[in-house]
């Protein structure tokens, strides 16, 4: 097998699942994470200057032959939790190759990239190579917790003065079967995010005994606001990078709605009713949604609630805000005896430029390391840390680069996940290519 191979699979087996909760994280597996990536990439260890950001995110700086707007590139080396119940055909930190894949738990999110980079600048620091411009390369810790760590590093190079041309973070991939009818693969580069906001619904009343029940309880108010949630979703729109992604896939497209899809912009409102009729996730693309998720009344079934609960939880799509969304939220439950909060608020993230050189380099990387595919914009539905990076940096883009299929997008956060060999190799070329273009 390949030696870069061997040390992917080396990264994937140390198990290093994240949690929310600090105390619960095993700080000794990201030590011997660190310790293993060190002792893989030793150039990249030694001609880098190596800041430790909070317990175990990484900064690395690689200066190039001009010092001014340099290049971030980000992924992450903590993976989420194994269900112990999900059906791996294969063990999940076992890092076992099969049928040209390696297997694994972090081999698409996002342990592929982190390493997929690091042998990318290793190679070329071997061949002594200096980037023409200067490289940060960010990988973070707590990436699927949301943890601090993101945060931190943006201070950091803050502090450092330091204001990217662009940021790339992990997102889209060169996604195969990606929409109906259209063959060639797309080669997805997220320019957005949607904003993850959850709120609490509460009512309040006076509880008792379920023998003596009165009209109106908090429970019956809950489940009232519930379904008019139900009932006043938010109303749809195409944001101009879905615009955009129609308008290059139109000519992939099967000729009746090749006309639709290139003038998606001018026919927006036949377009996102179109998306809203196929189907929950593309209607998803087209507007910010909204699923009541927790529910909580009394907690005996002879006790009427004197406090009831729902959690909402928020998708903002980038044009609407958490204060508009909230808004929404309020009219359409339309009952003041009902106290809305927010548990946590995170606003959509700005819209990268696509009509921009750093976008261009991107696209140009993608179709010169996979011919087949069409470059687009596309607005992500995850979060990435990369959306703290937007706090420094204009041009913030999410781009994996590698070649998925529907099920290994699908078996992220879930079972089965697994990169090909031959396609984590060109995911190394990708980011070499990309360096070594830096104008
Ligand atoms: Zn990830």
């Amino acid at each position: 097998m390949d030696a870069d191979v061997e040390k992917l699979r080396r990264l994937v087996r140390i198990p290093t699942v994240s949690s929310p909760v600090e105390a619960e994280v095993d700080g000794e597996v990201f030590t011997t994470f660190l310790a293993a990536l060190a002792e893989e990439f030793p150039l990249l260890h030694a001609r880098l200057e190596v800041i430790r950001v909070r317990d175990h995110s990484l900064l690395l700086h690689w200066p190039g032959r001009g010092s001014d707007d340099p290049v971030v590139l980000m992924a992450h080396l903590d993976v989420v939790p194994v269900d112990p119940t999900a059906p791996w055909q294969h063990p999940p930190f076992g890092a076992e190759v099969h049928d040209g894949a390696v297997w694994g738990r972090g081999t698409l999110d996002d342990k592929g990239s982190l390493v997929a980079i690091c042998v990318a600048v290793e190679r070329l620091l071997a061949a002594g190579f200096v980037p023409a411009r200067d490289v940060w390369l960010s990988f973070g810790a707590r990436e699927e917790v949301s943890g601090p760590d993101a945060a931190a590093a943006v201070e950091e190079l803050r502090g450092r003065g330091v204001s990217p041309w662009f940021v790339l973070d992990e997102g889209g991939a060169v996604a195969h079967q990606a929409f109906p009818g259209v063959e060639p693969p797309l080669g997805v580069v997220g320019v957005s995010e949607k904003g993850t906001t959850t709120l609490e619904l509460v009512a309040e009343g006076r509880g008792g005994h379920s023998s003596t029940p009165a009209r109106g309880g908090p429970t019956a108010r809950i489940a009232r606001a519930v379904v008019r949630l139900e009932h006043r979703p938010f109303r749809p729109r195409l944001p101009a990078p879905t615009a955009e992604l129609f308008r290059r896939i139109a000519p992939h497209a099967p000729l009746p709605l090749r006309p639709l899809f290139a003038a998606a912009g001018r026919l927006d409102r036949l377009v996102t009713r179109a998306l809203l009729a196929a189907g929950p996730e593309p209607a998803a693309l087209v507007r910010t949604t909204m699923a009541v998720t927790q529910l909580s009344g009394s907690p005996a079934h002879n006790v009427i609630a004197s406090r009831a609960t729902a959690a909402v939880n928020l998708r903002i799509l980038v044009g609407d805000t958490v204060a508009s969304a909230t808004e929404h939220v309020r009219r359409a439950v339309a009952d003041d005896s009902i106290t809305i909060t927010a548990l946590d608020a995170g606003e959509p993230s700005p819209v990268s430029p696509v009509d921009d050189p750093a976008f261009e380099l991107l696209a140009a990387t993608i179709a010169a390391e996979f011919p087949d595919a069409v470059p687009t914009p596309y607005v992500m539905m995850a979060a990435t840390d990369s959306r703290f990076f937007t706090a420094i940096c204009p041009r913030v883009y999410r781009f994996t680069p590698f070649r998925m299929t529907k099920a290994q997008r699908e078996s992220i956060h879930s079972y089965d996940e697994h990169v090909g060999v031959a396609d984590w190799l060109a995911g190394v070329a990708w980011y070499a290519r990309l360096l070594e273009g830096l104008p």
